[in-house]
């Protein structure tokens, strides 16, 4: 998952993008990027580290211009590597084009031999370069980016949220099953398009709406309009975005992030009851669900965990010792909270188990009497192809063991997780309108040695050539 936004604003974009990147810094902190364009100048600014890290009041106001994107880009094992950082820029024929794309396309590497065959060639090994060559190709024949955007649909399958900067006009679109979030919102003088709402709620903007699925959006300096370029008939909402990557102040394809995490800890309670003296949450990702915990359960929500907020990513521990010492600054106890206690311990998720294993030991080591440790989401036993960066099937604990093998090999006195059913009530759609991928090990799009719910999927997009082109739905609105 990574973090994307696009502005038109009058006032100029560099600093509401730069804003804006800083409201999805949670999205993405291996590097950041902006592109801006001023009349027949493209200018870029991008680079590894946090926003703040990247840009200075300098570098921005060598971004002009009144239309731009930006990008955070979340460390993905393998490719870190300066190339690879977005937006991704190429000129074709006088234009200029700028993208930048959040998700993760299960058909790059075909797309790409495909391409390269015929003498293609490529600088990086990002989607965004693959989406780009597409885009090439769709103009020219057209002038439209709609049919770019047409195609694209057509050839891409995988997860994606993109804004794409061409010349003065920025673009979004979001694949036709809605995987990766992405919203609309007005400003002072302009519109901008958000991997999250809480980069509209940064700048003051108003929230619109989410982008539909399957549609594209063009923002000017005359507004912003949409046309519906493929439909399907599901959704397939990444549901990891409500368990742990979405803010938890973010609106979510209509949903409060809060309020679902709120839920799932009040679920929680009544799927696995257990007697405590005190609800203590994970900080960060576990406070929501623990709020709802302790609401359901009445008993009281006391924290036990305090986490250092000035922990720079990039720490350097070269050693056993200074890794240590790394874990303690990273994350403390509050013995006094903590000692004699039967403490109920609330996270959002187990993924690998490891960072699970070592709070459950610092717990027990404050002096707790029994750590009852309740997680948010239910087991994660498959991996993500869709732009979580989730480990492999053997990395990840639940993965073929039993709850009570996990339990055991976490140390804690219990283990329950919330069931299925339960967290897909709490995010209020049917369980049909999600990618729950990671916990059922079923996807929503054709993975090779993977099950699928392919068969309910219709990618309308895949068939605009061929005889499913009177099935479409053109729509188009301006406000
Ligand atoms: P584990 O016990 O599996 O090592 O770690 C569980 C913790 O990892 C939970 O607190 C959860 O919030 C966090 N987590 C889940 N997914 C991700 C992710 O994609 N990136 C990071 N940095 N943490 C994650
Ligand atoms: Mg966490």
């Amino acid at each position: 998952m990574c973090g994307i936004v696009g502005i038109v604003d009058a006032g100029g974009v560099s600093f509401p993008l730069y804003y804006a990147l800083y409201a999805l810094q949670h999205r993405g902190q291996e590097s950041a990027g902006i592109s801006t364009f001023e009349g027949t100048t493209l200018y870029t600014y991008k680079a590894q580290g946090l926003v703040a890290e990247v840009f200075n009041s300098h570098t921005l106001e060598g971004l002009h211009g009144n239309a731009g994107i930006g990008h955070v880009r979340y460390p993905v094992s393998g490719s870190t590597v300066p190339e690879n950082v977005q937006p991704f820029n190429f000129r074709y024929r006088g234009l200029d084009l700028s993208i930048a794309h959040n998700g993760n396309l299960v058909n790059a590497a075909e797309i790409r031999e495909e391409y390269e065959r015929r003498g293609q060639i490529f600088c990086t090994a990002t989607d965004a370069e693959v989406i780009g060559n597409i885009i090439a190709e769709a103009l020219r024949t057209s002038k439209s980016m709609e049919d770019a955007v047409r195609l694209c649909m057509r050839r891409l399958r995988g997860s994606y949220a993109i804004v794409a900067l061409l010349n003065n006009t920025v673009y979004a679109f979001r694949d036709p099953l809605g995987i990766t979030p992405l919203c609309v919102g007005k400003l002072d003088h302009g519109y901008i398009i958000a991997s999250e709402s809480v980069a509209i709620d940064a700048l003051g903007g108003m929230f619109i709406r989410d982008v539909r699925p399957g549609e594209l959006i063009h923002i000017d300096e005359n507004g912003f309009s949409s046309v519906q370029i493929a439909t399907a008939n599901r959704t397939a909402h990444c549901i990891f975005e409500y368990i742990y990557f979405a803010r938890a102040d973010s609106v979510i394809d209509g949903t409060l992030v809060y309020d679902v995490r709120r839920r799932i800890g009040q679920g929680l309670h009544d799927a696995a009851p257990v007697r405590g003296d005190m609800v203590c949450p994970v900080p960060d990702s576990g406070t929501a669900y623990a709020a709802g915990y302790a609401e359901q359960s009445g008993i009281p929500f006391l924290e036990g965990l305090m986490k250092n907020r000035y922990m720079g990513r990039t720490f350097i521990m070269p050693t056993q010792q200074q890794r240590e010492w790394a874990i303690r600054i990273k994350l403390n106890t509050i013995r006094g909270n903590l000692k004699g206690k039967r403490v109920i311990l609330v996270d959002d998720s187990i993924v690998r188990g490891t960072t699970s294993r070592r709070i459950v030991k610092m717990i027990r080591e404050a002096g707790a009497s029994e750590i009852h440790l309740r997680v948010g989401s239910p087991p994660i036993i498959s991996p993500c192809y869709l732009g979580v960066d989730m480990p492999t099937r053997a990395e990840l604990i639940a993965s073929g063991k039993s709850i009570e093998m996990v339990r055991e090999s976490i140390g804690a006195t219990s283990l329950a997780y919330i069931p299925l059913k339960d967290l897909v009530e709490a995010i209020g759609c049917d369980e049909r309108n999600l990618c729950t991928g990671c916990l059922t090990g079923c996807y929503p799009v054709d993975i090779s040695e993977e099950r699928c719910h392919h068969s309910v999927v219709d990618y309308m997009a895949g068939t605009h050539h061929q005889a499913g082109l009177s099935t479409f739905r053109t729509e188009k609105q301006r406000t």
